[in-house]
């Protein structure tokens, strides 16, 4: 019988173990493995909290339609009935331009505009850097190959205000990160296929634009922009849990790996157990703890995974009595992205209960600040008191909200954030090549090919794959 250790509870380490025992379930295979999270509870940086019958999410709130493998492992799971669209009618993101948010022109997609007349008409761009953005239709494709930065790619195609205007703190608002490091083949490699391949941005999207049906899906249904669980993205984690037949370790932080090639000895923190064997270790921790695991067999490895950037963000959400606020502010929207340049504490800030049904009782409205991310992380470890003040401030100022809100929650998320700088896939594909040196030893999670759940939940398959292939061949 092959034993598999995975390490890190996680989205990424719980949906490993899923799909290696559908291939168990599907095969026959003798295989069997043991989960093991140093925390008290599954899921890592998946949390909801439910106060009140307010839904709040302390990490991802929702899950990207353009990836499926999140929303597809929901349905393996059962969860159909409970997937919920966000209120796409409603959509509308503003951007805060010198202290006023102003909003995202519609035709918008990705940065990019597709439609003249809203853009035109926008008051978010001036009218030299629309003329600037215009000018993609004419500017040769970049003739280097190899990697670039998020900013320079924009700065390149679409000017200096698109990418401090819009795509700055649109991209930067996903990944958290200063978009002057951040990797273009890592982040947006679809960026790089539309100018190779229509030489325009525009001219790309307008096409992909004209082969949609008229009602924006690829499949004739509407595709909303994201999805989430009636009860919040944790019964994600809750369902996996229950199906988990394999053993299942909470509380148990793995201090040290032994590699005993062919295998290995895992040994826990708390030394009280004899050190656990495995044909096949998964380390589906941050990229910073594999890199200490990993360090007495693999050091150049280790040397590898240590370098990846970590940041940390922090949300606060507030939850109000829609009839205390709602001549302050209208809610209409997704929320809103501050550019750096704007230079404020508040990096966004999510209209919670518009965005998705359900999140705030029938009367009320929940709103979920960001803080934190590349360049503004000192935020993050003020004492929660003074977290809340600032973020109140901003609120009031920024939105005219000056109730005092019934429902308060805030996450720290330290060191929670990999940051994907220029040249972070070749160094993936390293780190996959010298991880292999040492045979049965397995990287996943969000450090590598991808930060969201979709992205984890994707590669966590292909490393059951991988790990099937070994053991048994073509299965
Ligand atoms: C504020 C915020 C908002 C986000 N929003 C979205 C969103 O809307 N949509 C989206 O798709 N993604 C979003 N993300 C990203 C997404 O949540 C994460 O990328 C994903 O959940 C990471 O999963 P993971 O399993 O790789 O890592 P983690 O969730 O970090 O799991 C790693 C686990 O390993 C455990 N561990 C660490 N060391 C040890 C050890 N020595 N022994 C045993 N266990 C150990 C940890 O306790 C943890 O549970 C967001 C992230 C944050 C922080």
């Amino acid at each position: 019988m092959a034993h598999i250790v995975i390490i890190g509870g996680g989205i990424a380490g719980l949906a490993t173990a899923y799909y290696l025992q559908k291939q168990r379930e599907a095969t026959g295979a003798p295989l069997d493995y043991t989960l093991i999270e140093s925390d008290t509870r599954f899921g890592g940086k998946i949390v909801t909290r439910t106060i009140d019958d307010f839904v709040i999410e302390g990490g991802p709130d929702s899950l990207v339609t353009t990836k499926p493998w999140g929303a597809a492992l929901c349905r393996d799971l059962g969860l159909d009935n409970e997937l919920i669209p966000t209120n796409d009618y409603k959509r509308g993101i503003f951007i805060l331009n010198k202290g006023k948010l102003i909003e995202f022109p519609g035709g918008f997609r990705l940065t990019v505009p597709t439609e003249f007349v809203p853009f035109a008409l926008s008051p978010l761009i001036t009218p030299l850097g629309k003329l600037r953005m215009g000018l993609d239709l004419f500017i040769q494709p970049r003739q280097e190959t190899g990697d670039e930065s998020l900013a320079s790619f924009i700065r390149r195609r679409l000017g200096n205000e698109a990418l401090d205007k819009i795509a700055g703190p649109m991209m930067a608002g996903i990944y958290m990160a200063d978009p002057e490091r951040m990797s273009l083949q890592s982040t947006f490699p679809q960026f790089l296929e539309m100018e190779q391949q229509h030489g325009s941005l525009i001219k790309a999207m307008q096409r992909a634009k004209k082969n949609r049906p008229a009602n924006g899906a690829a499949n004739g249904k509407p595709q909303p922009m994201f999805l989430s669980l009636k009860g919040g993205l944790n019964d994600l984690v809750e369902a996996l849990v229950q199906r988990l037949q394999g053993e299942l370790c909470l509380g148990q932080r793995v201090a040290a790996i032994r590699s005993t090639n062919p295998g290995f000895e895992i040994r826990l923190d708390n030394g009280a157990y004899p050190p656990i064997t495995a044909d096949a270790v998964v380390l589906a921790v941050p990229a910073y703890t594999a890199a200490h695991l990993v360090e007495p067999f693999l050091p150049q490895l280790a040397q590898l995974l240590a370098k990846i950037r970590y940041v940390s963000t922090a949300t606060i959400s507030l939850g109000y009595r829609r009839a205390d606020v709602i001549k302050q502010h209208n809610f209409a929207g997704f929320g809103f992205l501050i550019p750096k340049s704007e230079q404020r504490k508040l990096a966004a800030c999510t209209w919670s209960s518009t965005k998705f049904d359900g999140r705030a009782p029938n009367n009320d409205v929940l709103l979920r600040a960001f803080v934190g991310g590349d360049s503004r992380e000192e935020v993050v470890d003020l004492p929660d008191n003074e977290l809340l003040s600032l973020i109140k401030a901003e609120i009031a100022d920024l939105m005219g909200v000056t109730t005092t809100p019934v429902v308060h929650q805030i996450f720290r998320w330290n060191k929670g954030n990999p940051q994907y700088d220029v040249g972070h896939l070749a160094q993936v594909d390293r780190m996959q090549e010298l991880a292999q040196q040492v045979t049965g030893l397995y990287l996943t999670g969000s450090a590598y090919r991808g930060i969201g759940i979709p992205d984890c939940v994707k590669d966590a398959m292909l490393t059951a794959e991988s790990i099937f292939k070994r053991l048994y061949g073509n299965v």
